[in-house]
């Protein structure tokens, strides 16, 4: 999936969890990645029809749900943009207003039929690159349980889950990075979540002229999303809902992202903002705590907007 996977775990029988989640991450990598040529994934892109694998499909029938949800914001159909710019590819470019507009017709929901096959409009394709990891971190989390593990966290590029509480029962204590720096803008305590952050910073591409284009599209106008937000992270029971939200809320910015909040509810959010702020819900009150170095001005959310 591109990144690093950090495990650590005990109780239980960790050696054997501990390859079963091994396997489990390169097996979803080989059925939900877009840039393996046999995976699922490729083959739907392809042949524009396809009977997919369990997993696949559920997940993107899951990923039509969050998009549906989010107003278009999540958009796993986003995938012909995510090529013609290829930011996160060797060769990323800034394409003209033109490719752009051309392809924009291609993303939307409606563009996908699930049936026994999924069928893709002529055209259109799928990246499930927004909510793979949260998935794979979910499915982590039940080898874990069934393994017996009690105590343990997983690292999946941006996707954290805490299993049970550390060793000597205790809550684990989440970094939350710092988007704009190398330490940490918060730390959280938390006990069986998961911990989902997207955000700009981590991955983008700088072009000649210095201007940097980041990872996350916005379904709307096709391009790097203009948020006024560097990061957000979800703290939900539920993995893969908290990958769909992270990269949503970010493509919404402050507002809609506070509003989505307040009227979905079911997860704890942390937005870090471009002029500074650090803006967390009241359910995080007593886990969050501020690095003595950290520059963030904290803020608590009101589940109702000030009168
Ligand atoms: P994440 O790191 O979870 O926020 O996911 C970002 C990745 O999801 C990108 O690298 C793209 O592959 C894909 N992506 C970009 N923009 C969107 C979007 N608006 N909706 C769904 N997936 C997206
Ligand atoms: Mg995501």
């Amino acid at each position: 999936m591109d990144t690093y996977m950090v495990i650590t775990a005990e109780g239980g029988d960790t050696e054997e969890a501990v390859k079963s989640v091994s396997r489990e991450i390169s097996r979803l990598e080989s059925v939900l990645s877009r840039t393996i040529d046999t995976s699922s994934v490729s083959r739907l892109n392809t042949e524009g029809s396809a009977v997919l694998d369990e997993d696949t499909s559920s997940l993107l029938a899951a990923a039509l749900t969050y998009s549906a949800d989010t107003n278009g914001a999540f958009d796993v159909t986003i995938a012909p943009l995510v090529e013609l710019w290829g930011i996160t590819s060797d060769d990323p470019r800034v394409p003209s207003q033109e490719e752009i507009d051309a392809l924009l017709p291609l993303v939307g929901g409606e563009h996908v039929h699930m049936d026994d096959a999924v069928t893709l409009d002529t055209g259109c394709a799928v990246d499930l690159g927004g909510i793979a990891k949260g998935y794979a971190s979910q499915q982590v989390a039940d080898i874990l349980r069934a393994h017996g593990v009690t105590s343990a966290v997983v690292s999946l590029g941006g996707n954290v889950y805490v299993c049970g509480g550390k060793p000597d029962g205790t809550p684990w204590n989440v970094g939350i990075q710092d988007p704009a720096g190398s330490g940490y803008a918060a730390m959280v305590s938390l006990t069986d979540r998961f911990a989902v952050t997207s955000g700009g910073y981590q991955r983008y591409f700088e072009a000649e002229d210095g201007t940097v284009y980041r990872h996350i599209l916005d379904p709307r106008t096709g391009r790097p999303a203009d948020s006024d937000l560097l990061s957000v992270t979800i703290i939900s029971d539920d993995g893969t809902a908290a990958d769909a939200y992270s990269t949503a809320l970010y493509v919404m910015g402050e507002q809609e992202a506070v509003s989505f909040w307040r009227a979905h509810g079911g997860f704890e959010l942390i937005l870090i903002t471009a002029d500074g702020r650090l803006l967390y819900t009241p359910g995080l009150s007593d886990a969050i705590t501020k690095p003595e170095d950290c520059a963030y001005d904290f803020q608590l959310l009101t589940a109702q907007p000030a009168a």
